[in-house]
C-alpha cells in the first residue's frame, strides 16, 4: 500500500438508488466509512441514500467497491452515481436526519422473516428481549405491511404509536448497533403486546403463548395476527380439528398449507430438493408446493383416523442452521386427512415470525396455517373486523396492537426445473419491482384481470407489482384494489398517464380503467397479456410462438378464449391457432360443473351419438338430454376454445369431478390422478386452414374409449396429458414452419399442472425449441398485469394502440 500526501484528499458524492431504505444501509456506510478512516455523511433522502465521502484515494476507492459488494442483506441497490466533489476537510462521518423533500424514488423493501442474529436472541434467557415475540432489526421484521408513507421512517408506519423506551432509543441511535435506525425496534418494555383472546374480544388469562398451545393441543381453532393479515391455525395431525375448520371456513376440499418449525421436518414430510430448502429458508418464506412423501397411499379408502400422537413442547428454537426442535432423526410427523384431501403435494412454509416461532417451539408439532377468512373472502387484517368475521370460526384469537396497513397474503412458490417459479407473488415479495427491459416512457398503471387480480404500477424500468389483490366481485377485494392503486401511487410517486386494461367490458378492473380520466388507454387481449409476461419475467421482447392455456379470457373477437396459439411480441399478436371451440352450455354453470363440459365434448367427439354406457352421462342423466339441447342449440352456451374446460370434462368423463367447489379443482385432481409412470398418449387431429384448429375432443373421445374398456384413470389420466403436450408440440412445429420463429412462450392458469407443462417443456426441447417459462410472475391470472404493462410500455414507445 502506497502512501498518499496529507493533501491528496478526494471527495466523492455517491447516490445509491434501490431497496436502500429500512434495511440498515446508512449504518452499513457509516461502519464502512469509519473503518476506513474517512469522512463525511450519510442520509436517506426520498430518491434512495446519499453519502459525502472524503479520504485518501485508496480508501474512497476501497470504500466505492465495498459498497456495492458488502451491502446488507435486504438491500437491492440498483444504481449508483458518483460525482467528484471539493474536500471539505470535514473531520468525523455521520448520519445526518431523513430529508422529506425533493421526488419521491426510494423503495420500500419487503417484509422479512427473523433473522438469524434475532433468533439467538430471542432463544438467550440472559438477553433482553429473551422470548420477545415482536423481535426484528435493520435485517429482518415487518416492513412493506406496516408503512404508510414514505421516507420509511417510524412515524410513517403504524409503529408510530410505541414511543421507544430509552434503552431502545439508545440502539436506535448508535451507529455501531445492529438496530441503528431499525424502524420497527421494540422490546418488552414499549413494543406490541401479545393477547390472548376470546371470541368476544375479552382478554384470556395466563402466558398468551402457552394458553394458544394448549387450546390448539386440545382440538381448538386458532386466530392468529400475523404479518399481512389474519390466520387460522389448527394442529396438522388432528383430524378432528382439520375438519371442524374447514366445516367452520366452507371450505370444502381445497389444500391447507401447513407451517413446520425447520427444513427436516419439510424433508421429512416432502421431497425437500436444493431448490425447494432454498425457497423454504429464503427471507420470503413463502408457501412452497411440493411432492408429499408416500402420496403413492393417498389413493387408497379413506382409513381410520391416525392417532394423535402426543410430544413434549420442543426445546426453544435455535438459530438456524441449528438442531431441529424435534429429537432425531425426524420421523414423518403424521398430517391429518383433512388438511390436503387427495393431494399428491402439499403447501409448507417455515415460520417467519416470532409468534409463530414461539408457537411452534411450545407447541411441538406442525400446524395448519391458513388465511383467515370465510370460504372465498379476503383475508381479515383489520382487528375488529378479524374478529367479527372469524369469531364463528375461531375458539381464540393471538393477537397484538401493531396495526397492520396493507393486507398481504402468503406467497406461494413451487421448485421447477431447479428453479423457484412463484404462482402467488405477495408477502415477502412486494414491493419488489420487476424489472422490464427498456424503460416505459410515460407513468403506467395495468389494472390486471378479475380473478387473482394484481394491479401493477411503471416507472422507468420498474414494474411495481401489487400484492395478490383476489377475486375482484367481491365487494371488499374491489375496494382494496382502489386503496391498493391509490396507495402504491403515492409509496412510489408514480402518477399514471397510460392506463393498460383488458378486453372484457365486464371486469370492474376494466371498468376501474376506462372510468378514469386524463390518461390514455390500451386494451390489451387476455392471451397476448399472458404470453407478453412470460416474455417480460424472461426479459425478451419476442415475437415467440405464444401457447396460453388457461380458463377463459375475452377473445379479440367477442368470444371466449383459452386454447391459444399466438404469434406475439409485446406490441401485438397474430391467433395462428387455438382449440376448436364447443359450446359451454349453461355459460358460467358450466364452469362450476364440469359434467356439462363432458356432455358438450362428448357430443362434438362422437357426433351426437355418444355412447350411453359412460358412467358420466349415467350419474347426470336427469340433466343430460336438457343441456345437449341448449348446447346444441347455443342457448346460453358461448362457444368456447378454452384449454380449462377441455382439462374439466376429461375429469368428469373419468368420474373425478362432475361438480367443483374451488376454482380448477377439476383440472388439479386429474392431474393428481395421473400416473407419471405411463407414456401413451391420445392423438388429436390438427386441421390445416388459414388458423390452426385442435380437436380437443379426439382426446376426449379416446378417454371415453379407454374408460369403457375399463383402463385404470390413472393411465387414462396420464395418456390425456400427454396427448394434450403432444399437440402443443406438433402445432408449434407446424407454425415454426410458417413462421420462421423457433421460441416458445408458455404461459396461462393451465400450465399451473406440472405434469402438462413437464411433459410439454420436454417435447418443446425435444423438438428444438428454445422453451420460455414463468419464474418471478405467476403463469395465471396473477400475472396478467405485468403483461398488460409491459405491452402498454412497448407501444407506448411505438405511439401504437391496443388489441381488439
Ligand atoms: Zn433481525
Ligand atoms: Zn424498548
Amino acid at each position: 500500500m502506497h502512501t498518499e500526501p496529507l493533501d491528496g484528499r478526494i471527495r466523492r458524492d455517491v447516490r445509491v438508488e434501490g431497496v436502500v431504505q429500512g434495511v440498515g444501509f446508512r449504518p452499513f456506510v457509516y461502519g464502512l466509512a469509519t473503518r476506513l478512516g474517512l469522512a463525511g455523511r450519510v442520509g436517506n433522502d426520498a430518491g434512495g441514500v446519499f453519502v459525502e465521502v472524503e479520504g485518501t484515494p485508496a480508501g474512497v476507492d476501497a470504500f466505492l467497491t465495498a459498497l456495492e459488494r458488502d451491502a446488507p442483506p435486504l438491500a437491492e441497490i440498483e444504481r449508483v452515481t458518483v460525482r467528484a466533489g471539493k474536500p471539505a476537510g470535514a473531520g468525523g462521518f455521520t448520519i445526518v436526519d431523513s430529508d422529506g423533500s425533493g421526488p419521491r424514488r426510494a423503495l420500500v423493501s419487503p417484509d422479512g422473516a427473523t433473522c438469524d442474529d434475532c433468533l439467538a436472541e430471542l432463544a438467550d434467557p440472559a438477553d433482553r428481549r429473551f422470548g420477545y415475540p415482536f423481535i426484528n432489526c435493520t435485517n429482518c421484521g415487518p416492513r412493506f405491511t406496516i408503512v404508510r408513507d414514505v421516507p420509511y421512517d417510524r412515524p410513517n408506519t403504524t409503529m408510530a404509536t410505541f414511543p421507544m423506551c430509552p434503552a431502545c432509543a439508545a440502539e436506535y441511535s448508535d451507529p455501531a448497533d445492529r438496530r441503528f435506525h431499525a424502524q420497527p425496534i421494540s422490546c418488552w418494555d414499549c413494543g406490541p403486546r401479545l393477547r390472548l383472546v376470546d371470541s368476544h374480544g375479552a382478554d384470556l388469562p395466563g402466558d398468551p403463548v402457552r394458553e394458544a398451545a394448549a387450546l390448539l393441543r386440545g382440538s381448538g381453532v386458532l386466530a392468529i395476527k400475523g404479518l399481512g393479515g389474519y390466520h387460522l391455525a389448527v394442529r396438522a395431525d388432528d383430524e378432528v380439528a382439520a375438519s371442524t375448520l374447514r366445516a367452520r371456513k366452507h371450505r370444502e376440499d381445497k389444500p391447507f398449507a401447513v407451517m413446520v418449525p425447520d427444513v427436516e421436518t419439510a424433508a421429512a414430510l416432502c421431497e425437500v430438493d436444493e431448490t425447494a430448502a432454498a425457497s423454504l429458508t429464503g427471507r420470503a418464506r413463502p408457501i412452497v408446493l411440493l411432492p408429499r412423501r408416500g402420496a403413492a397411499t393417498l389413493w387408497s379408502p379413506a382409513g381410520p383416523s391416525p392417532e394423535p400422537s402426543p410430544q413434549p413442547p420442543g426445546p426453544f428454537p435455535g438459530p438456524s442452521p441449528g438442531p431441529s426442535p424435534f429429537a432425531e432423526p425426524v420421523e414423518r410427523p403424521p398430517v391429518a386427512p383433512s388438511v390436503a384431501p387427495g393431494n399428491r403435494r402439499l403447501g409448507l412454509m417455515l415460520p417467519y415470525t416470532p409468534v409463530h416461532l414461539l408457537l411452534l417451539a411450545e407447541l411441538g408439532v406442525p400446524i395448519v396455517l391458513t388465511s383467515g377468512n370465510v370460504s372465498d373472502e379476503p383475508i381479515a387484517y383489520d382487528d375488529a373486523d378479524a374478529l367479527g368475521r372469524l369469531s364463528g370460526i375461531a375458539d381464540a384469537f393471538l393477537v397484538h396492537d401493531r396495526p397492520i396497513h396493507i393486507r398481504t397474503d402468503d406467497s406461494v412458490v413451487r421448485p421447477f426445473l431447479g428453479r423457484e417459479s412463484v404462482l402467488r407473488r405477495s408477502r415477502g415479495h412486494v414491493p419488489d419491482p420487476v424489472r422490464l427491459g427498456p424503460p416505459a416512457r410515460r407513468p403506467i398503471l395495468a389494472c390486471g384481470a378479475e380473478l387473482k387480480n394484481t394491479f401493477c404500477l411503471v416507472k422507468g424500468r420498474h414494474a411495481f407489482v401489487s400484492h395478490h389483490i383476489g377475486d375482484l366481485e367481491n365487494y371488499e377485494t374491489m375496494r382494496s384494489f382502489v386503496t391498493g392503486i391509490d396507495h402504491f401511487t403515492k409509496l412510489f410517486d408514480v402518477r399514471p398517464e397510460l392506463v393498460a386494461h383488458d378486453l372484457h367490458p365486464e371486469y370492474l378492473s376494466t371498468k376501474h380503467a376506462l372510468e378514469m380520466t386524463g390518461v390514455d388507454l390500451t386494451g390489451v387481449q387476455h392471451h397476448h397479456a399472458h404470453i407478453a409476461s412470460c416474455l417480460a419475467d424472461n426479459g425478451e421482447a419476442g415475437p415467440v410462438l405464444g401457447v396460453a392455456f388457461d380458463g377463459l379470457g375475452y377473445g379479440a373477437d367477442g368470444t371466449i378464449w383459452g386454447g391459444e396459439f399466438l404469434l406475439a411480441d409485446l406490441v401485438s399478436f397474430e391467433r395462428l391457432g387455438h382449440l376448436a371451440p364447443v359450446p359451454m352450455p349453461g355459460g358460467t354453470a358450466a364452469i362450476r360443473q364440469p359434467w356439462r363440459m363432458a356432455a358438450a365434448y362428448l357430443d362434438a367427439a362422437y357426433g351426437g351419438r355418444a355412447p350411453q354406457g359412460l358412467d358420466v352421462v349415467r350419474r347426470n342423466q336427469a340433466a343430460w338430454a336438457d343441456v345437449l339441447t341448449l348446447g346444441r342449440a347455443g342457448l346460453n352456451s358461448p362457444p368456447t376454445s378454452s384449454a380449462g374446460r377441455l382439462f374439466d370434462a376429461v375429469s368428469a368423463v373419468l368420474g373425478l369431478r362432475d361438480t367443483i367447489t374451488y376454482e380448477g379443482q377439476a383440472a388439479v385432481e386429474l392431474e393428481q390422478r395421473a400416473d407419471p409412470a405411463e407414456r401413451g398418449a391420445y392423438r388429436a387431429a390438427i386441421s390445416h386452414g388459414r388458423v390452426l384448429l385442435v380437436a380437443g375432443a379426439d382426446l376426449v373421445r379416446a378417454a371415453a374409449e379407454d374408460v369403457l374398456t375399463g383402463v385404470e384413470p390413472g393411465v387414462v389420466a396420464a395418456r390425456f396429458h400427454n396427448g394434450a403436450a403432444d399437440v402443443i408440440v406438433r402445432t408449434c412445429e407446424i407454425l415454426r414452419d410458417s413462421s420462421g420463429v423457433s421460441v416458445v412462450a408458455l404461459s396461462g392458469g393451465v400450465f399451473q399442472n406440472l405434469l402438462l407443462l413437464g411433459r410439454t417443456v420436454g417435447g418443446l426441447n425435444a423438438s428444438g425449441f428454445r422453451v420460455l417459462t414463468h419464474v418471478r410472475v405467476p403463469t395465471n391470472d396473477g400475472g396478467i398485469s405485468v403483461g398488460q404493462a409491459a405491452v402498454a410500455a412497448a407501444r407506448d414507445r411505438l405511439a401504437v394502440t391496443g388489441d381488439g
